[in-house]
Parts: C-alpha cells; structure tokens; sequence
C-alpha cells in the first residue's frame, strides 16, 4: 500500500481516496467494508465517533462518496448526538445515597465506618468503608471487575459449547469503548462497566463476541449467527446503543 499523507488536505473539491478501506470526504474519515452478501449501502455512527460504511462488493468509491454526501446532514447529527451523550455520562462522587448500577439495577450507596472489606453489597445497598470513599472509583472497579470475572465466566462456559466456539480465556478488563472483543487467538475480554448492564443486555453481549470466533466482521452471516442463538437480538442492540452510555460514569 502506498504510504498516506499524516493530515490529509481538505479542498473543497472530490475527496481524494485514501486507501482501499478508508474514505475521506467533508474532512470525515469513513472505515469501508465491503461484502459479497450487501445489497444495499449503509453508513453507521459508531459509539466511538468512528465512521463505518457497509457496502456490496461492486460498490465504486464514487458511488460511496455520493452517498455519503446525501448523508452528510444525518451523519453530523448522529456523531453531535453521541458527543453530547457522552458528555452526559454521570460522575460519581462516592457518598450516602448515591445509585450505583449492577447487572441492571441501581443500588443506594451506604457509607460505613466498621467494615472488613472495602466494599460490599448486602440487603439491596452498596456499603462502602468511609475511609476507603476517598478511593472509591478504584474500589468500585476492583469490586465490578470481580463479578464480572465471575459471571462472563459462567455465560460463556454455558453459550460457547452451543454456539460451538472454543475459548481459551475469558479476560475483564477496561477496553475503552468496547464492550467486549474476541482475540483470533481464542481469548475473549469484556469490558468491566459491561457487569453494569441488565443481564439480558449482558447476554447479548457475550453472544456478539462468541459469534465473532466465526465471522470476524459485522458481516451479514455474522449477523444470522447472532440471530441464531438470539433471536431477538435487535431490540437488545438498539437498548445498549440508546442506554449503554448510561453506565459509563464512574
Ligand atoms: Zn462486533
């Protein structure tokens, strides 16, 4: 491939191509995917800001490009709406009465001051030890990423057989805007804050992942995977697109 300019130029004029995935056009760049089973074109507005289009394989850059450009209004709403999401993302300041989410439920925060463990959830409250609320950001982490450990363990022990994957290791960690991500080398990794979801939300999550052991792009048999061990995968999708942002505060 030949090299490309650091910071492409804008002219004004006909976007310039930029590699045989990746399109410029109004100063957006666009990841391109193309694929034998598209029919139609798409455009998606990734949680990230990132710039996706989904086209068939005959699809010209041209043809891209003109339909970007027909776009272009929607899609510089949808990426300001997911700045301004992002933006609304609570920030926690760890004292008395403070909601805490766990797979999908919101729990009052106690402070204590006799506790042997930093944080606990017990009758439907978080209890958090006074002098550990100075830290409490690192201490709900830990906590979440313990029990995310635990229950992404137990999902995928129980779907990777049926959905005929086998995985290496399950990891949580933090992975920035991912919920979870599938390694060719059979590992699989959710984000902590995914333990924050509605368990069904969760679920899905884990079945997107596993599906990727068989296709590795957001193909269109990828899809009929997911449906095929989900069938109502879509409204869970369209649930975490409009709330998932919800629990990114901490
Ligand atoms: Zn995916």
């Amino acid at each position: 491939m030949p090299s490309l300019p650091q910071s492409p130029i804008r002219t004004g004029g006909r976007p310039a191509r930029i590699s045989d995935h990746r399109l410029e056009v109004d100063g957006l760049f666009f990841d391109v995917h193309r694929s034998d089973r598209r029919k139609t074109l798409q455009i998606t507005v990734e949680r990230s800001g990132e710039l996706l289009v989904i086209a068939p394989s005959r699809a010209t850059d041209n043809e891209l490009i003109d339909f970007i450009e027909e776009k272009l209004l929607w899609i510089h709403t949808k990426i300001e709406e997911k700045a301004r999401l992002q933006q609304r993302a609570p920030i926690k300041n760890f004292v008395d009465g403070e909601g805490f989410l766990y797979l999908g439920k919101s729990y009052r925060l106690r402070l204590v001051e006799q506790q042997l463990v930093d944080l606990s959830l017990k009758n439907g409250r978080f209890c958090l030890r006074s002098a550990s609320s100075y830290r409490g950001q690192e201490v709900f982490i830990s906590w979440y990423t313990r029990r995310a450990q635990k229950w992404f363990e137990k999902q995928v022990s129980e779907q990777a057989g049926r959905m005929g994957v086998d995985v290496k290791e399950v990891k949580v960690q933090d992975l920035g805007f991912r919920w979870g991500s599938f390694g060719s080398d059979g590992r699989l990794f959710f984000h902590w804050k995914a333990i924050l979801l509605p368990p069904r939300i969760a679920q899905y999550v884990v079945v997107h992942e596993l599906a990727h052991a068989h296709h590795p792009e957001h193909s269109a048999s990828f899809w009929m995977k997911v449906e095929q061990h989900l069938p109502d995968w879509r409204n869970r999708k369209v649930w975490l697109a409009n709330n998932g942002v919800q629990v990114e505060g901490l």
